[in-house]
């Protein structure tokens, strides 16, 4: 069973970047298997070229940007301004958990000055909680990850421990920040310099 699996799920293209990339990159050092996925496309994303052109491009650029961090890239799910907390987009993500196992997620705070980076938050904390319950359909339909306990997502403080090591040293990560409803862990920005924001990761108990 694959237990060193990470994915950062970012609400638009340059989230990861700019909140995740560094988390990733180190993990993948430490021999991880990433994933990188946007939940919306990136439509939004220009006062200048129209949607599709801007889709298009910001596509573009969240491929290649995955194939620099040496992740498996995931296509987006919706467009900008578009992230609900709804069923279909859960339906998406829970399948995208099934297909890939995570062990570890990488996300947004659920404190943001945006609510398509909080509602891709709660997606993603969802997401993970449906992982394991069969009756729970996803969308394209995948068969809940055999032998995973059904257990809530472990909220992780800090990952090196004796008996379990993510190969990350224990000063990567910054003390826990106490917000409000969660108690995901804010991810150090000195684990990697191009990090400029807080974004948040959490642990799934398998
Ligand atoms: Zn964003």
């Amino acid at each position: 069973m694959k237990s060193a699996v990470a994915i950062a799920i970012g609400a638009h293209p340059d989230d990861i970047e700019f909140y995740m990339a560094g988390t990733l990159l180190l993990l993948k050092r430490a021999g991880w298997e990433i994933h990188y996925l946007n939940v919306a496309s990136g439509n939004c994303g220009s006062a200048y070229w129209n949607a599709a052109k801007t889709r298009a491009i910001r596509r573009r650029e969240a491929q290649q940007a995955g194939k620099i961090l040496g992740a498996h890239w995931h296509p987006p799910l919706c467009d900008d301004l578009e992230i609900f907390y709804d069923i279909n987009l859960l339906r998406c993500l829970a399948a995208t958990f099934r297909e890939v196992k995570p062990t570890v997620v990488l996300t947004h705070s659920p404190q943001d000055y945006m609510e398509d980076h909080t509602n891709t938050c709660r997606l993603a904390v969802t997401a993970a909680f449906a992982r394991g319950m069969p009756n729970f359909r996803t969308r394209p339909t995948r068969k809940r990850r055999c032998g995973l306990s059904r257990h809530a997502p472990r909220l992780v403080r800090r990952p090196p421990s004796k008996n379990r090591s993510w190969g990350l040293r224990e000063h990567d990560f910054c003390p826990r920040n106490e917000a409000p409803g969660f108690g995901l862990s804010p991810q150090s920005k000195g684990m990697a310099g191009c990090q400029s924001g807080n974004g948040f990761l959490f642990e799934i108990d398998g």
